[in-house]
């Protein structure tokens, strides 16, 4: 088989495979996170009207995520890039953190120039959701979506990343980004705030709802290094830590079956 067409087959399996599993964590958290409400973040506000319309757009969108990591690949595959280093036991977690950290470096300076004015048009789309769902993760222009992700096919020219690092990194920025739109916290913990550069949904649900904080994508090292972390973001995640209820798979009854069963 050619290399173009092995590619293009890589392409469209990672794109099948994304959409997939979009579904299914999504009708699979919706489900859990109607059974936890205590743990929604922005009370009071829906974004359920946005549903169709968030969905219509991740299919186009799912694409673009996908679309730089096969040129990345590729580029490796030809030799314009130099050759991938071996992976093996001693380098997988060192060099899977530091693909996270250079990640997270570029995806903060992108995201800060996608809000200047010139480039704010193309992002303005994925902010319509000031209250997101995890149906709004990937609710953005194609381009915007694009420029975010071509990580994948600019790092290579950087570090070798074996391509089972590059392909291991964009599955896991799948479901942290899913997670991180879902509008519940299930992650509050000391590990997500201060001193820690870790963080929870809180963080990304803050840059929705709050608009002018909160950048970064995995860890808020850049957010604090450069002052533009929710100065409320800490304090939130004690909040939901001290305050978070136990997790509960039972439905909740809604205000009728409640009046009901009470007859
Ligand atoms: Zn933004
Ligand atoms: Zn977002």
């Amino acid at each position: 088989m050619s290399d173009e067409r092995f590619y293009l087959l890589f392409l469209l399996g990672f794109y099948a495979f994304t959409v997939v599993t979009y579904f299914a964590l999504g009708y699979g958290l919706t489900w859990f996170n109607q059974r936890n409400p205590e743990r929604k973040i922005q009370k009071g506000r829906s974004s359920d009207k946005r549903r169709n319309a968030e969905i219509r757009q991740s299919l186009a969108s799912m694409f673009s995520a996908c679309l730089p990591l096969t040129i990345g690949l590729y580029a490796q595959q030809k030799g314009w890039a130099p050759a991938p280093w071996n992976l093996t036991w001693w380098n997988a977690v060192p060099l899977f953190v530091l693909c996270m950290f250079l990640y997270d470096t570029w995806f903060y300076f992108m995201h800060r120039l996608l809000h200047t004015r010139w480039l704010y048009p193309l992002h303005a789309l994925h902010h319509k959701s000031v209250a997101p769902t995890i149906w709004s993760t990937y609710s953005e222009d194609v381009f915007d979506n694009f420029l975010l992700q071509s990580y994948s096919a600019v790092v290579v020219f950087l570090v070798p990343f074996p391509p089972a690092i590059l392909i291991g990194h964009r599955l896991f920025e799948h479901f942290n980004g899913m997670f991180g739109h879902c509008g519940f916290e299930y992650f509050a913990a000391s590990t997500a705030r201060y001193p820690s550069p870790l963080l929870c949904t809180t963080f990304h649900d803050q840059h929705h709802s709050a608009f002018r904080y909160n950048y970064g994508n995995y860890f808020s090292f850049w957010d604090r290094v450069l002052g533009t972390i929710s100065p409320h973001y800490d304090q939130r995640v004690k909040t939901f830590e001290e305050e978070g209820p136990s997790l509960s798979l039972k439905p909740v009854n809604t205000p009728v079956e409640a009046a009901e069963k009470a007859d």
